[in-house]
């Protein structure tokens, strides 16, 4: 399937590391313009090197305060990606309340803030759109040690459906794609066990985790027109993971 997004500008957020990363390349090879969001300035500055043309701003999303400041004056945005996130692995008992702030900061309130001042910005100019939220297979199933990132992607497919609920009026649409393990640094952070990642592996029906390409061809497909009848869904990106 040809997409393009030709005429088009897009906010990516968690834009200089993985999934994020490869999104915005997609995004340009479609021919949308890009406005690039992440907390590295080294990450964002090797990203326009390969992709010359794009805007980029760094911030770190757990700030609220230091996030209204930099997205101002984002200008006129049709497409959005949240994507940043963050993994801390604690088992339940190990909870500390720094990494219960840091995952809610980074992995819903941003969604929440960045969000707003996109669709602000869509409603003040009449604008169609389309969001599409980065959650996980966390977010309904179990995972040892992962409490506080499951109870962050739960939150952020209901916040994905309230917000088509609330949006869909406006003719913006909402979407959250929910990957199983994909092998980007945050994966590899957990998942390089080869213990841990085989119990995991062999819960996947296609016997494989997921490629970076396999969750940005899902983003795209939803951010695009070929969707524009669907909203409000959790679309699971895991090789059949969820269904078993
Ligand atoms: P990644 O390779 O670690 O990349 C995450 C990107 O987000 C990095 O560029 C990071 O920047 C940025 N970011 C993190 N915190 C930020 C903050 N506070 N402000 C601004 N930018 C921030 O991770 P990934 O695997 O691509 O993950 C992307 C999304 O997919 C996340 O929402 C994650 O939960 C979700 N996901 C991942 C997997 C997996 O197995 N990899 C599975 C399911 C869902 P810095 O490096 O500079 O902090």
């Amino acid at each position: 399937m040809e997409l393009s997004f030709v005429g088009y500008r897009a906010l990516v957020t968690g834009a200089g590391k993985g999934i994020g990363r490869e999104t915005v390349k997609a995004l340009v090879r479609c021919g949308a313009e890009v406005l690039a969001v992440s907390r590295t300035q080294e990450d964002l500055e090797s990203l326009s090197h390969e992709c010359p043309g794009i805007q980029t701003v760094c911030v770190d999303l757990a700030n609220w305060d230091a996030t209204a400041a930099a997205l101002k004056d984002i200008g006129p945005v049709n497409l959005l990606v949240n994507n940043a996130g963050v993994g801390v692995l604690q088992s339940f008992l190990d909870i500390t309340p720094d990494a219960f702030d840091r995952l809610f900061d980074v992995n819903v309130k941003a969604v929440v803030q960045v969000s707003q001042i996109v669709v602000r910005q869509m409603q003040a100019r009449g604008s169609s759109g389309s969001i599409v939220n980065v959650s996980s297979q966390a977010s309904q199933c179990a995972l040892r040690d992962h409490a506080v990132y499951c109870a962050t992607k739960a939150a952020v497919d209901q916040l994905t459906k309230v917000m088509a609920l609330e949006l869909g009026p406006y003719k913006i649409r909402v979407n959250a794609v929910n990957p199983t393990v994909v092998m980007t640094d945050l994966g590899k952070k957990v998942w390089s066990d080869s213990e841990r990642a085989g119990v995991m592996m062999s819960r996947i029906p296609l016997g494989r985790f997921a490629e970076i390409e396999d969750v940005v061809n899902a983003i795209l497909f939803l951010l695009s027109d070929k969707s524009g009848m669907i909203t409000g869904t959790t679309l699971p990106v895991d090789g059949g993971f969820l269904a078993c």
